[in-house]
């Protein structure tokens, strides 16, 4: 079983902008899918529909995962919370204990290189790092679907590459069914599995490439 499935599926919003049609896709447990496509092809429509931020107009979407995580390009942290209460606001919400949330807090802010990082607030910590807080905050929960709307789109180009190296180990390590929208064919290829390239107003899926696991990764 697919962790998420859609079936043709089509997307109209009130406004009358069909911005999806016909869109039949499935990413399974450790795949790392990229979507690719020009601006206004619907990719972000796409990730939002998955997210359970909007609901299909025509056709079926299904996705089974316990967990759901998102990263967006502005890793949307509260500035008031520390770090380490970022990433814990996870297990707040899902009424974790406190001792084990911190646990799991320390654990995620470590997998991201931030050890040592946790009482900082945000608006101590460069881009790169608040990017990483953000990652750490969508992994803590131990997601079974991670979904990214560029989040590395906002990044120096040197962050950018230590980012996708850092996400790849991470992805090696955990193994969860990944949808990943870029504007970069390079990104795409570098970190996936499968490149989902869309295209068209509406938009829709053009071309389903397997990257062959003898493309050097990071
Ligand atoms: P992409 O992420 O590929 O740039 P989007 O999914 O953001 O594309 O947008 C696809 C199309 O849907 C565009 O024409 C956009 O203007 C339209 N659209 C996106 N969100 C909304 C919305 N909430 N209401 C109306 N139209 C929208
Ligand atoms: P970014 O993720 O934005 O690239 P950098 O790794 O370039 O951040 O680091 C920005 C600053 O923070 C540098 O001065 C770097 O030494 C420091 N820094 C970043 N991560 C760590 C870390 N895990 N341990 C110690 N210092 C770090």
């Amino acid at each position: 079983v697919p962790t998420l499935a859609l079936n043709d599926v089509t997307k109209d919003f009130a406004t009358g902008t069909r911005a999806l049609t016909g869109v039949s896709m499935g990413i399974s447990r450790g795949e790392f899918v990229s979507v690719v496509g020009p601006s206004g092809c619907g990719k972000s429509t796409l990730l939002r529909l998955a997210a359970g931020l909007d609901t299909v107009s025509h056709g079926e979407l299904a996705v089974d995962a316990a967990v759901t995580s998102f990263v967006f390009q502005d890793a949307t942290l509260l500035e008031w919370r520390s770090a380490q209460k970022n990433v814990e606001l996870v297990g707040e919400l899902a009424g974790v204990p406190s001792a084990e949330r911190s646990r799991r807090a320390r654990e995620a802010l470590a997998l991201v290189g931030l050890g040592g990082f946790e009482g900082q607030h945000p608006r101590e910590l460069s881009g790169g790092m608040r990017m990483r807080v953000s990652i750490a905050r969508a992994l803590v929960a131990e997601p079974q679907l991670a979904l990214f709307d560029e989040p590395f789109g906002a990044l120096d180009e040197i962050t950018r590459l230590k980012m996708q190296t850092e996400l790849q180990r991470i992805f090696q390590l955990k193994q969860f069914a990944a949808m990943f929208i870029t504007h970069s064919i390079s990104e795409a290829v570098y970190l996936s599995s499968r490149v989902l390239v869309m295209s068209g107003r509406p938009g829709c899926i053009v071309e389903d490439i397997q990257i062959p696991w003898e493309y050097p990764r990071p």
